[in-house]
Order: C-alpha cells, then sequence, then structure tokens
C-alpha cells in the first residue's frame, strides 16, 4: 500500500512533514530546499519526451545553459551544456553571462550556489524542488549559530575559523563569511584548512565530518585524537569544554548518505572478488574506507585518475553510481566496479528526471519561469565572502 492510501485511509489524519517530504508536496520548513513541484508533469512513459527535451531546447536557444551534475541520469545528462562538479558547474553559469536561464541539473545547494556566483539578469532554476542534499539538510542555520554560541561560552570562538563544504546551503555559507571562513571543495579542502589555521588556532568545518577529519589526518598529519565530532541534536554538542578547548578540528557531525555506505567490508570483499584491483574513493567515504583505499579524491580527481588508467588495469570505485556506470561505459579496456555490492544512487539527485526537464525546458520556452532558485541579497552578500576566500586560497 502506498503512503498516499495509507493516508487516505485515515480521516481526520493530517500527513505528517516527514510524509508529505516523501510524497513530494509540502514543504519543510527546517529543510534546506522546499518539496512542492507545481505544474503538471508529463508522464514518463510519453515516448516523446526525448523529442520534446530537445525542442523546447532548441526553441529557447542560448538563452538557456543546462549544466549536469556527474551524478545525474544519463537521461539527463544527455541534455547538459557542460558536465562537471557542483563548484565547476557554477562557475560555468557564471562565464556564460548571454545565458538568460540557467538549469541546474544537480540538487538544491548547487542551485543556491550558481544564484550566487551568476549575474542578476540570470535565472537559476531546479527542475525538481525535492531535489535537495541529506547532508546539506544536516546543518541548519539555527543549529549552527547555537553551535557558534557553545564556542564563545567556551571561550574559542575567537580562535576558530569556519571552513564549510561547497555542499551546504546558502545560509550555512553567508555565516562562515561572517566569521571569516571559507568554503571547500573535496579538491582544495587541504588548502582551505592549510589557510584556515594560519588564521586561527582551530576550525569549524561544516557540514561533512569525513571530509574534515580525512583531510586533516591524511594531508595536514594531525591525529584522530586531535578532532571532536559536535553532535547538534545534543546539549552542547555533545562534547565537553575541555574537548573544545583541546581539539584542533571541530567536525560537524554530517555526512553524506550515500558515501557513508561503503564499508571496510566492502573494501575487503571487492579485494577478494577481483584480485589485482585499485580501490579509488571520494573523501567524503568513512576514515576507515579511505585509510583501506588505494587512492582517494574528488570526482575529478576521480575521472582524471581513470582516463590515466593502463588498460586492462581493474579498479573499484566508491562514489555515486551514475558516475561509476557511465565511467565503465566510457573506459571499455579497463574493469570498473562499483564498490559496494549494493546499489548507492543518490536519491535526491535522481529526482531530476527527464519529465521534470521537459516540463522546465518547455515552460521557460512558452515564457513562464518554474521552480526558481533565488538567495536573499544579504545570504548572498556573505555567501560570495566566503566563496571569494576560496576563489583567493594561495
Ligand atoms: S551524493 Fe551525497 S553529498 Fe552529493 S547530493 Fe547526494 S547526498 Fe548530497
Amino acid at each position: 500500500m502506498t503512503i498516499t492510501s495509507q493516508l487516505d485511509l485515515m480521516p481526520g489524519v493530517e500527513p505528517s512533514a516527514t510524509a508529505l517530504l516523501l510524497l513530494g508536496r509540502g514543504s519543510d520548513p527546517r529543510s534546506e530546499r522546499g518539496v512542492e513541484c507545481p505544474g503538471d508533469l508529463p508522464a514518463p512513459s510519453d515516448p516523446d519526451l526525448v523529442e520534446r527535451a530537445r525542442a523546447a531546447k532548441e526553441r529557447l536557444g542560448s538563452r538557456v545553459f543546462v549544466l549536469g551534475h556527474h551524478y545525474q541520469r544519463d537521461e539527463v545528462i544527455q541534455f547538459a551544456d557542460v558536465t562537471g562538479d557542483s563548484f565547476k558547474l557554477s562557475r560555468d553559469a557564471a562565464a556564460r553571462p548571454e545565458a538568460e536561464f540557467i538549469v541546474f541539473c544537480g540538487v538544491h545547494f548547487m542551485a543556491e550556489s550558481a544564484d550566487i556566483l551568476t549575474s542578476d539578469a540570470q535565472t537559476v532554476v531546479l527542475p525538481d524542488l525535492a531535489a535537495g542534499c541529506s547532508m546539506a539538510d544536516m546543518a541548519t542555520a539555527e543549529q549552527v549559530a547555537e553551535c557558534w554560541d557553545v564556542l564563545t561560552e567556551a571561550g574559542v570562538a575567537d580562535t576558530t575559523v569556519p571552513v564549510s563544504y561547497m555542499n551546504s546551503s546558502a545560509d550555512i555559507k553567508a555565516f562562515t563569511g561572517r566569521h571569516g571562513g571559507t568554503i571547500c571543495t573535496s579538491s582544495n579542502a587541504e588548502r582551505a584548512l592549510r589557510w584556515a589555521f594560519e588564521q586561527g588556532e582551530k576550525v569549524l568545518f561544516l557540514p561533512d565530518q569525513h571530509l574534515g577529519r580525512n583531510t586533516a589526518v591524511r594531508l595536514l598529519g594531525m591525529s584522530l585524537e586531535d578532532c571532536v565530532v559536535y553532535n547538534p541534536h545534543k546539549p552542547g554538542g555533545g562534547v565537553s569544554v575541555e574537548e573544545l578547548r583541546a581539539a584542533k578540528m571541530i567536525l560537524w557531525r554530517g555526512h553524506c548518505s550515500v558515501h557513508g555506505r561503503f564499508s571496510l567490508d566492502s573494501v575487503e570483499d571487492v579485494r577478494a572478488r577481483v584480485p589485482g584491483v585499485n580501490v579509488l574513493v571520494h573523501p567524503e567515504c568513512k576514515h576507515e574506507v579511505v585509510a583501506a583505499a588505494d587512492y582517494v579524491g574528488s570526482t575529478e580527481y576521480i575521472i582524471n585518475k581513470l582516463e590515466e588508467a593502463p588498460a586492462d588495469s581493474k579498479w573499484a570505485i566508491g562514489t555515486e553510481l551514475n558516475l561509476v556506470r557511465r565511467l565503465a561505459g566510457r573506459f571499455p579496456d579497463k574493469e570498473i566496479v562499483f564498490l559496494d555490492r549494493t546499489v548507492c544512487f543518490c536519491s535526491t539527485m535522481n529526482r531530476i528526471d527527464l519529465p521534470h526537464l521537459v516540463w522546465t525546458l518547455e515552460s521557460l520556452a512558452d515564457g513562464k519561469v518554474v521552480n526558481r532558485i533565488q538567495v536573499d541579497k544579504e545570504t548572498e552578500h556573505w555567501a560570495k565572502a566566503a566563496l571569494e576566500r576560496m576563489l583567493a586560497l594561495p
């Protein structure tokens, strides 16, 4: 029985925010993204979807620029003018000022970053507003403000520099900018941390504990004991004043629900199944997975590593499945397998499908702007300050 029919059978019972979120309706005020998707979507079974997307894109011509994140489905990627990771895509959009509409096939925080980095004359659109990011949702503006109060009371806020991963809401980026911190990506996290430790004694790393820990321990030579985890769901973050004072890295208790699924067992299992395999993982994976891997790096690093790899080499990749499948198709001379036996798509990335893309493009071509992502001026100002600090990193 579906959730809809269960709710229909219970008169007088109001669906919860969570149920509405699962249904793709309503809104979750605690979330970084809305969840309503207005408008009539074409049926997924419509055999003309590909032709309709092509025709609508042609009608829009250079007025539209479609960005496709690496983790998007093939059916969407085929219409992308450019593909890449979130930061590259935002910069690509800013470099196309003639494009009036930026259709971001990715998730909500990426569309926000594109809106921050593009001009006021450009309109950023997310084909499905329910495409959020569970990691970005793990740090809300209220929780982070409360954390800063805890650090202030412990007497360490003055010497703490916030470093926020690109995968965070505009509010968190703005908090970072306001407190003299920087944004980082999985490619430049080491440089961002080195810069931050020149400005202060401690780093508050948001919202991905794994990227923060992996970078500090693997690349900056810190120990696991130098890191504490701040849990926003516990009083005082679940850490004592003494622990906060002793720590160098204060890691926010957030993680990626896709990369967080890989385990040490996955690594051991694939090594037994595929003798001679190279294990290549993203730094959003848990520390024990990264420690057991042969190579660790961002999405762009993973792609480059496979491009350079000799024919007949064997690779187990620990990142999102859409990308791994595409890479396996692109390099048929190499054996490329997914690190885990269980399927591991990013469910929110997958919300952008062909019906949503067709609906978006046709609406824009008909003169109707749908699902616009717009960051308010104050938030944009401070978020941009943090992003500009990242661009200026040595
Ligand atoms: S793969 Fe992870 S970090 Fe990326 S959008 Fe999905 S949940 Fe967020």
